[in-house]
């Protein structure tokens, strides 16, 4: 009998309206999901584990100028950027994590390295470079390759409105998300979920977000479950977003789809989160839940085809590549 696997990816939540978008974005948007899912999806098909497999989709997205994560990452309030990323492995609970990355293409591969290739579960900053540099020989890149015209104006106006603000927003009380992610069971039974953002455009002082916090933005266990979250960090962190869905389902009994609607729509809501997550369980279904009115997010169906949505009142729906 064939062993069941699939895959689900998150671009980011927050306020995504119609009105806001133009055809074109759109299209560029769906295009770009529908090659991230699908690079996760062959990594799965081929047999491969279900950690390559979400680091392969993340690194699509990272590499895509459209995310804030890679190369799309947002800018800090001195107009440089500094990135966050977390890997986990269900099978042994095993993780690995990097915060405030200045050079390193792709930080969610350096995440994995710190989980397969260092006894430690999360590395910061120059001692998470000088790892990636010598131990694992990655080579350095500029601040230049991730700035972007787009994430300088957001910060250009941000600064005027005062305070830091979500990725992507406009304006302070303005909330969008760019953070990606993405969750998968594979061939053996094993669950893995990887997430990687450039944090909150105006963000100073070493701020980090949950995405490198395990059991705050990521989290996976063979077996039970595996999350990846989107939305303000320091309330992912507080309401431990990833690590309470997981809690809920395997002591409580709890099935995804309520655990994730409760976490969602719980305390992290009425303390004023807002966001979203991805989820797949130990039998390879998928769940999408947000309190926002978009989520980019897509997966693939039993006919191999991407499915892609964008607003919360849009089912996923086939995109061809
Ligand atoms: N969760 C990310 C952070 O707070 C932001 C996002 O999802 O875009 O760093």
């Amino acid at each position: 009998m064939s062993q069941p696997f699939s895959i689900a990816i998150h671009g980011g939540a927050g306020t995504i309206e119609r009105r806001l978008m133009t055809p074109e974005f759109e299209a560029d948007y769906r295009k770009a999901l529908a090659q991230s899912v699908l690079a996760g999806h062959a990594v799965l098909v081929q047999g491969g584990s279900a950690v390559d497999a979400t680091v392969a989709a993340v690194k699509v997205m990272e590499d895509s100028p459209l995310f804030n994560a890679g190369k799309g990452s947002v800018l800090t309030h001195d107009e440089t950027v500094e990135m966050d990323a977390s890997v986990m492995d269900g099978n042994g609970l095993n993780a690995g994590a990097v915060t405030l990355i200045r050079h390193i293409k792709n930080p969610i591969q350096l995440a994995r390295d710190v989980m397969q290739k260092s006894p430690h579960a999360m590395l910061a900053g120059e001692g998470a470079e000088s790892f990636a540099f010598k131990e694992c020989g990655y080579s350095y890149t500029e601040q230049d390759y991730f700035f972007t015209e787009r994430r300088y104006k957001e910060l250009r106006v941000m600064k005027k409105t005062g305070g830091v603000a979500l990725s992507e927003a406009r304006y302070p009380d303005e909330k969008k998300h760019g953070t990606v992610g993405a969750v998968a069971l594979d061939k053996n039974g094993n669950l893995a979920a990887a997430t990687s953002t450039g944090g909150l455009t105006n963000k100073r002082w070493g701020r980090v977000g949950d995405t490198p916090i395990i059991g705050g933005g990521n989290f996976a266990r063979n077996g039970n479950v595996a999350v990846s979250a989107t939305g303000m960090g320091e309330l992912l962190m507080r309401c431990t977003v990833a690590g309470d869905i997981a809690g809920r389902m395997q002591y409580g009994n709890a099935n995804m789809e309520q655990a994730c609607r409760d976490v969602i729509h719980g305390d992290f809501l009425s303390l004023g989160g807002e966001g979203g997550v991805i989820a797949i369980d130990a039998s390879g279904a998928v769940n999408f839940e947000l309190n926002c009115p978009g989520m980019y997010r897509a997966t693939v169906d039993a006919d191999g085809n991407a499915r892609v949505a964008i607003f919360a009142d849009e089912s996923l729906s086939v995109v061809s590549e």
